[in-house]
């Protein structure tokens, strides 16, 4: 999953101005043939578009995330109080439905729509483990995550019928209760990336440098009193801070700062030493050995560079090095790279 950053500056929702503690994840489908995400970004962001606004928007054809709202911002999408507690995601819907009165629809092409309504779904999954982990909010919970559709029932939002009529109507066997469990695994599996992260740093000898990394764009890492995410803040670090910090002492996968302000996640984090700057690299960078198709997840696990991954642009170099002169980041010359890499023959640029 990737997210772009596409904030909504000129739409009056985001001129407004107000934020929300986060309680909760809405999840929509547009409710019209358009599976181009970066359309709607591009129709949203208008003075005059006072009508809705929300956090983001997920492609149909790519799955990638286009955030339109900071995730804190109060949106305008339930067309009730979830707007007061909500972050609201729209799922793009594909082109060969045409609807024909209210959420009924007639579709074209049930593979092509089949597979676009697949895409979004499995990034909302993803997206929605993301934010859960970020706002610590349990998917299983009750009134946590929930579809437009529930959220009427539940007396929060307008009466709709997103996304389940789309499910539904495709015959894709997807339910919401299914998706809070997706939901729930996709958090699992990245708790366990963590945890083998934590382990790893457990056993690092003290002192060694570290700096800011993994940290999502325009976020921070926080600095906590103690070891544990739950601990009051005592100050935070810039997601590109570009200083190298000591870390002191490790405790269940969290670093002491030298200057003793706190403790900071070390997952948020990458070691930097004077020997990785100037040992011998081989030609190719070691095998990929996890299972996911999401290029900059394969290629941060095998150590390419923050400065490679993030965007085709950022990409390019690599490509070039493996044969792709003209690498424009599409889907088939991504799967060549993750392909290289799994075999342990991605080379360095
Ligand atoms: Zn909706």
């Amino acid at each position: 999953m990737k997210i772009i950053e596409s904030i909504l500056t000129k739409n009056p929702c985001y001129t407004a101005g107000k934020k929300i503690t986060v309680k909760g994840l809405m999840l929509h489908s547009v409710g019209c043939p358009q599976p181009k995400a970066q359309v709607f970004v591009k129709n949203w962001n208008d003075e005059d578009y006072d009508r809705a606004c929300v956090h983001a928007f997920i492609d149909g054809k790519t799955g990638d995330v286009y955030q339109t709202l900071p995730w804190n911002h109060r949106g305008w999408h339930s067309g009730g109080h979830a707007n007061n507690t909500h972050i609201g995601v729209e799922m793009c819907e594909p082109s060969t439905i045409n609807y024909t009165g209210g959420s009924n629809f007639k579709c074209s092409d049930y593979e092509d729509a089949k597979y676009i309504v697949r895409k979004t779904y499995e990034s909302a999954v993803e997206l929605f483990a993301f934010l859960c982990k970020k706002y610590n909010l349990d998917p299983l919970e009750k009134g946590v995550i929930i579809s437009h559709k529930e959220g009427h029932v539940l007396g929060v939002a307008s009466n709709h019928g997103d996304p389940e009529h789309l499910w539904k109507g495709l015959n894709m066997g997807y339910t919401m209760d299914g998706f809070r469990k997706d939901v729930k695994e996709a958090m699992g599996k990245a708790d366990q990336e963590e945890k083998k992260e934590a382990a790893k740093t457990e056993s690092a000898k003290v002192p060694f440098t570290i700096k800011v990394d993994k940290v999502a764009k325009n976020d921070v890492l926080n600095i906590r009193k103690e070891p544990n995410a739950n601990a009051a803040k005592t100050g935070s670090l810039k997601w590109n801070d570009p200083n190298v910090y000591t870390i002191i002492e490790v405790k269940n996968g969290w670093g002491l700062l030298k200057s003793k302000i706190g403790w900071i996640n070390l997952y948020y984090t990458k070691t930097v030493t004077a020997k990785t700057t100037t040992a011998a690299t081989s030609e190719y960078y070691p095998k990929y050995t996890g299972n996911s198709y999401g290029i900059d997840t394969v290629f941060k696990a095998i150590g390419v560079p923050a400065s490679y991954c993030g965007s085709y642009k950022n990409r390019k170099p690599i490509a070039k090095a493996n044969g792709i002169p003209n690498y424009t980041g599409s889907q088939n010359d991504n799967l060549k790279l993750i392909t290289y890499a799994k075999q342990g023959k991605l080379k360095r640029p």
